[in-house]
């Protein structure tokens, strides 16, 4: 049902949220990836037959009853399925909350699961205010498990109040992920792939690695191979299947990402177009030091910060320096290396020579 809707689906989502048309489409074949995948979930669900002194102890999975999905604005469709899918493979009924700014992709959803066969209630898409509907999720004895993903300010919040009826609580929160260049790494390669990992979705996305920290030996050469693949970064009307990147979400989000720029040293621009739309150009930032606030805080926009390292040491203390851990990369050629410096980022993900790091049937999170 979601693959015979995947274009109108990812349409809505380029009106809705100003994604590029191509990110909507695997975000909508996504969806439809995981149901897949969860569809087989049911008949796995297996329990445990544990010998005991006269008999046999039988574990068996059983459905908790309400799960409540709050989802933000940033992967509407994505996050969504990540929640709604193995938790209805698991005998749940779902509430679903997606984000005020972009409710129409998940209540097409809701939609499509009644015309598929779901019976009602089973999947309900409950749009509304994140201090009503999401306070709501956790407040209420009948949910009882809440799925969040979001601000880790919000995150906690949520935590507490479920803590107050002992109900479980999955959250992914944050992310400033490090991308970490050293000197002896292909460096055209890391180059030419480090926009696309920060500047994906104009930067609203958690795993973006809106930290490069580059060898100093290499430091200038990297910088010099990174500005002619930011300049060519394609920001125009996220309609056309040229588009590498859209606008942001919102006025008040363009306001915050100009904030961390203001005062701070600019290496260089992409470009993006003028007139009506939350434009935002891709920015390349010099960091001075660590202390730098657009080097520790999340900025959720296009906007990537550089700092020099002095070797394998420095670059896992500096990467560490963060209270986020979500994903990250790695880029050098030399394995042992890779292997240590994997083991010594604390991170719940890390991509060698490559920033993919979300899939449906690895780990996810931290
Ligand atoms: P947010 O403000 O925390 O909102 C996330 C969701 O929570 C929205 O649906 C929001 O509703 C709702 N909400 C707000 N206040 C609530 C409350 N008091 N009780 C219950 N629900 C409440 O986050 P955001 O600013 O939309 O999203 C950006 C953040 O999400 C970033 O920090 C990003 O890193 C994180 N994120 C993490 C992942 C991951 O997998 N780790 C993935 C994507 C995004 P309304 O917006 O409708 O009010
Ligand atoms: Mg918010």
């Amino acid at each position: 049902m979601v693959d015979a809707h995947l274009e109108e689906l990812a349409r809505l989502e380029v009106t809705s949220a100003g994604h590029t048309i191509g990110n909507a489409r695997w975000e909508a074949g996504n969806v439809r990836d995981v149901l897949d995948y969860y569809a087989g979930a049911p008949e796995r669900l297996t329990g445990r037959q544990i010998p005991v002194p006269g008999g046999l102890d039988v574990t068996f999975h059983e459905p908790l009853g309400v799960v409540g999905v709050i989802v933000p604005w940033n992967f509407p469709m994505p996050i969504a399925g990540w929640g709604f899918a193995p938790a209805l493979a698991a005998g749940n009924t779902v509430v679903l909350k997606p984000a005020e700014l972009t409710p129409l992709t998940a209540l097409r959803l809701g939609e499509l699961a009644l015309e598929a066969g779901l019976p009602e209630g089973v999947l309900t898409v409950v749009p509304g205010k994140g201090s009503v509907v999401g306070e709501r999720f956790v407040t209420h004895p009948a949910v009882r498990k809440v799925c969040f993903t979001g601000s880790t300010e919000v995150g906690k919040r949520i935590m507490a109040g479920c803590a107050e009826q002992v109900k479980r609580v999955t959250l992914e929160l944050g992310g400033k992920s490090a991308n970490l260049v050293f000197a002896d790494a292909d460096l055209a390669a890391a180059a030419a792939a480090a926009p696309a990992a920060v500047f994906d979705n104009a930067g609203q996305d958690c795993c973006a690695r809106s930290r490069i920290l580059v060898q100093r030996s290499v430091y200038d050469e990297f910088l010099t191979l990174l500005e002619p693949a930011v300049r060519a970064f394609r920001v125009e009307d996220p309609a056309l299947d040229t588009a590498q990147m859209g606008p942001l979400i919102s006025a008040g989000r363009r306001a915050t990402v100009a904030s961390y720029v203001d005062g701070a040293k600019v290496a260089f621009t992409g470009s993006a177009p003028a007139g009506d739309g939350f434009w935002y150009p891709p920015t390349v930032l010099l960091a001075g030091s660590p202390a730098e606030r657009h080097w520790r805080e999340e900025v959720f926009g296009p906007v990537v910060s550089v700092l020099p390292f002095d070797g394998e040491a420095d670059a896992i203390r500096l990467a560490n320096d963060t209270e986020y851990g979500l994903s990250g990369s790695i880029w050098t050629r030399d394995v042992g290396r890779a292997i240590r410096v994997a083991r010594g980022v604390e991170s719940g993900n890390l991509s060698v020579n490559s920033n993919s790091s979300v899939r449906y049937w690895t780990p996810f999170g931290a």
